[in-house]
């Protein structure tokens, strides 16, 4: 079975699980008790994957505030920063292929009087700077776009979007999901908030990260909280913290950035290859739905094969390719990510996602496709 589904979840590497395994044996203290060595080393592992993350994104360590993924950091950060506005300030602007754990905060803030911008993407999959720019009004104070789209790989310009942002004074919120790993994420200067998910770069579900800076236009930010009890987590989030996962969370990040050259030179070699024999074997019947590779990560491929479903060829090759037609979350319905890039209905249904990793040997996909 060749795994070439990466971008709806990773496989745990051994070096991670190891980790993890220690803190759920051995090392089980809470990390909130006192005096003993068990509580203190718990704290210190937590603490220790604070840091890796915040060397990760180029954050202060008390930035870093532990979630069950993104999804909830994205609801999070986005009610969170809403919820302290004040009357004059109600509008959003976000764009039209979000993940779903945004658009559906998004619909929410609306039944609650904020009103919503979501913008056209163009037929890359990102967004136009001039159109962002010309949606913001007085009322604005939150821009909400995510770093690299889940089913077409492709990159929004964050560096130009954070200038605009810090220019007008309005809050920044990154979704950084499916970027960690495939380019650099060091937050620029002017991002406020950025979400991710352990469980997309070879870390265990249940578990990601909402980054919250602590300043913001000589202000001090602070977003009303998630859950309201202990301490944990900078006050945002209440609750004793899942160690075994911030571990393996933690563990993730230190990996993506020791291994980033390499790893990417690995997707790049393996997507060459892999278009290679789509090229060769469908000849003109395949087209390209990601943009080209300057504005991708390097092992994301969406494409359609002319004349026929995406369904019935996942099918047929399900027992030796795991693949799927697009994201995860929003299987039900036809993508409207590939609808907002300009795809028919008839397109769409053809369209499948290869999502690649630098961990899996693809060589014997040139017998299987
Ligand atoms: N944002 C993006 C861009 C994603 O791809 C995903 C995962 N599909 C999420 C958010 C949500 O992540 P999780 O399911 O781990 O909460």
């Amino acid at each position: 079975m060749i795994y070439l589904d990466n971008n709806a979840t990773t496989k745990v590497l051994p070096e991670v699980r190891d980790e993890m395994i220690k803190y759920l044996t051995e090392n089980y203290g809470n990390p909130s008790s006192k005096y003993y060595k068990l509580a203190s080393d718990s704290k210190n592992a937590v603490e220790y994957a604070r840091e890796k993350v915040s060397e990760l994104f180029g954050c202060d360590t008390d930035e870093v505030i532990f979630t069950s993924g993104a999804s909830e950091s994205n609801n999070f950060i986005i009610k969170g920063i809403a919820d302290i506005q004040e009357k004059n300030k109600r509008h959003i602007i976000t764009s039209k292929i979000e993940h779903a754990s945004v658009l559906e905060t998004m619909k929410y803030l609306e039944k609650k009087g904020f009103h919503v911008t979501y913008l056209d993407v163009t037929k890359d999959g990102t967004i136009d700077l001039k159109q962002l720019t010309d949606a913001i009004t007085q009322e604005t104070f939150l821009v909400s776009v995510m770093w690299v789209n889940n089913e077409l790989g492709s990159i929004n310009d964050i560096k130009s979007i954070a200038d605009i942002c810090r220019k007008k004074n309005l809050f920044l919120h990154v979704d950084a999901t499916q970027a960690v790993g495939k380019i650099d994420v060091t937050m620029p200067n002017g991002v406020s908030f950025l979400s991710m998910s352990a469980h997309k770069i070879y870390g265990p579900k249940g578990v990601g990260v909402a980054i919250v800076k602590k300043d913001q236009f000589g202000l001090p930010n602070r977003i009303t909280p998630l859950i309201h009890g202990g301490e944990q987590e900078n006050n945002y989030r209440a609750g004793t913290q899942c160690v075994h996962n911030i571990v393996g969370l933690g563990k993730a990040c230190e990996i993506v950035l020791r291994d980033f050259e390499k790893n990417q030179e690995i997707l790049k070699n393996h997507e060459k290859f892999l278009v290679g024999i789509l090229n060769r074997k469908l000849k003109d019947n395949i087209v390209y739905n990601s943009p080209c590779q300057d504005l991708k990560v390097p092992g994301v491929i969406n494409f359609q094969i002319k004349g026929v479903k995406n369904v019935i060829f996942l099918k047929k090759i399900s027992s030796q390719i795991a693949a799927s037609s697009g994201s995860a979350c929003s299987i039900t319905h036809p993508s409207y990510t590939l609808k907002a890039i300009g795809l028919s209905d008839e397109e769409i249904a053809q369209s499948i996602r290869f999502s690649l990793s630098p961990y899996e040997d693809i060589k014997e996909l040139e017998e299987i496709l």
